[in-house]
């Protein structure tokens, strides 16, 4: 039998899986311990040499489903899921670097990321912040120290695109980690594995989940990377093949000793959500290009960012790698136009700071997520005081389209 498509693999899932009573989807596993007639068992799973369960902080078998289903979707090895995004960003990066490790970030980053990068520098890992739609920036920064790369595809809210392929030869020539953050493109619209990716990031709150119900998070290996090299890995981690080395010590050390679990309920949430993702994701991209070509020729409007657009400097990048333009586009309004009069004035766009719903969301980005950061570090990102966000749903397009009309009138 050949290779299933993206959808089906995903519906067929749980199903696959042999799961009890022939359920089609996974049950929600509440029990946080498990039970051995054969107390040699629980050692040996315990040692690594049975596979089972243990301890509900470690893995949990609705979880484990929901691991296999993105797995499959980002085409990897292995996944660690966990309880929200920033766990996964945070426990992958703490998980793998030590002191005196140095990274290169690229500088158009959610703003939580951006914060703990900062945080990271408090605890003695260097992180260098580079424009990172050129490849030459990044290797420009690449220090003896260097371990690992991080990039999004498309960035949150001025949606710029990284040098994802070109990075991705440079990661692999330079044998440092590549992790991308996917969330903005999701496993529909792009699979970083193409680019040689070793590890990549999924907040599954957004498109994965789709909905607004449920947080959640995951790192999947895509296999590419040989950890053989890489000098963190602690020797009691080398015992399976050297692919599984750093996702095992990802697991043993973000998921176990720092906790940040994902719950059995938010696990069936997602992977319910998750399969419907192509369908949303579709129509929720072409809603953003009609509304963002609208704006784009609208006098209340001074710019449009959105990569689907021809003016955008990285829109022939996303034509190549991506199968859309994605969901989110940003506007500056001219001046003299209230930011928050043009919200106020929306009907079916709720002023809300989530992204990737099937409802569409707007915020005013300088103003919230970007407000911590400081007048300075938003001008160097590019976000202007009038800056709005857009997350666009899946909502009847003439209603969408409504609210800009008179919103913008
Ligand atoms: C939302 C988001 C995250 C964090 O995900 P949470 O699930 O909210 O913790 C990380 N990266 C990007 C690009 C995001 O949009």
């Amino acid at each position: 039998m050949g290779k299933k498509g993206f959808n089906t693999t995903n519906l067929h899932s749980d199903r696959r899986d042999n799961p009890e009573h022939g359920v089609l989807h996974k049950a929600i596993h509440t029990s946080v311990a498990y039970g051995y007639d054969d107390a040699r068992q629980l050692a040996e799973v315990f040692q690594g040499k049975r596979a089972g369960y243990n301890y509900g902080r470690q893995l949990n078998p609705t979880v484990s489903a929901l691991q296999n289903r993105i797995t499959a979707m980002e085409d990897g090895i292995a996944t660690a899921a966990f309880a929200t995004g920033m766990a996964a960003i945070a426990s992958t990066l703490l998980s793998l670097l030590r002191q005196g490790d140095h990274i290169v970030s690229s500088a158009y980053l959610f703003g939580n990321t951006n914060s703990l990068f900062g945080t990271l520098q408090t605890l003695g890992i260097e992180v260098s912040f580079v424009d990172a739609t050129d490849v030459s920036h990044v290797e420009s920064a690449i220090q003896k120290n260097t371990r690992l790369v991080f990039v999004e595809t498309i960035a949150n809210p001025a949606t710029q695109i990284a040098d994802l392929k070109a990075i991705g030869e440079l990661c692999e020539d330079r044998n440092l980690i590549y992790c991308v953050d996917n969330t903005m493109t999701s496993p529909h619209l792009f699979s970083p594995k193409t680019v040689a990716a070793s590890l990549i990031v999924n907040s599954l709150t957004k498109y994965i989940g789709g909905h607004g119900n449920a947080l959640g998070g995951a790192v999947t290996d895509t296999g590419i990377y040989n950890w053989s090299k890489f000098t963190n890995i602690y020797d009691t981690y080398k015992t399976q093949a050297p692919e599984l080395w750093g996702i095992t010590q990802i697991k043993k050390k973000g998921l176990r000793d720092m906790g940040a679990s994902l719950g059995p309920e938010a696990a069936h949430h997602l992977a319910v959500g998750s399969e419907t993702l192509s369908l949303r994701m579709d129509k929720a991209c072409s809603n953003a290009k009609i509304l963002a070509e609208y704006c784009a020729q609208n006098s209340k409007v001074n710019r449009v960012y959105y990569p689907g657009l021809k003016s955008h400097p990285q829109h022939q990048r996303a034509k190549e790698l991506f199968k859309d333009f994605g969901a989110l586009f940003s506007i500056d309004l001219v001046d003299n136009v209230d930011c928050f009069d043009i919200l106020n004035k929306m009907d079916n766009i709720v002023s809300s700071s989530n992204l990737g719903d099937t409802r569409s969301l707007a915020i005013p980005v300088a103003h919230t997520i970007y407000f911590e950061m400081g007048a300075e570090r938003r001008a160097s990102m590019g976000i202007a005081d009038s800056m709005l966000r857009f997350s666009i749903g899946i909502e009847d397009i003439e209603d969408l389209l409504q609210d800009f009309q008179q919103a913008l009138a």
